[in-house]
């Protein structure tokens, strides 16, 4: 998972994480992709997916844990998995 620099306290936070868990600051990297789905995924969903989807949970399992529809946590998978190497 890529990290950046929050703008306004300077920690790094996950490229992918909505806004700053320690100011709130809006993640601007997010921000220029608001066109997509990932807004409807905070962090903690995001580690919560990719722990359980390398234990092997099916993905309908998954959408339920998360309360999320199947295709999104499909796209979501995909997404990960290309961000994650
Ligand atoms: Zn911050």
């Amino acid at each position: 998972m890529a990290l950046i620099t929050c703008s306004e306290c300077k920690k790094e936070i996950s490229t992918l994480a909505r806004s700053c868990p320690n100011c709130g600051a809006p993640n601007s990297s997010t921000v220029k992709h608001s066109n997509n789905t990932n807004l409807d995924w905070s962090s903690d969903d995001d580690k919560k997916l990719l722990s359980l989807y390398k234990k092997n949970v099916p993905e309908f399992a998954l959408a339920k844990i998360l309360k999320k529809r199947l295709t999104d946590v499909r796209i979501r998978i995909i997404y990960l998995m290309k961000n994650n190497k």
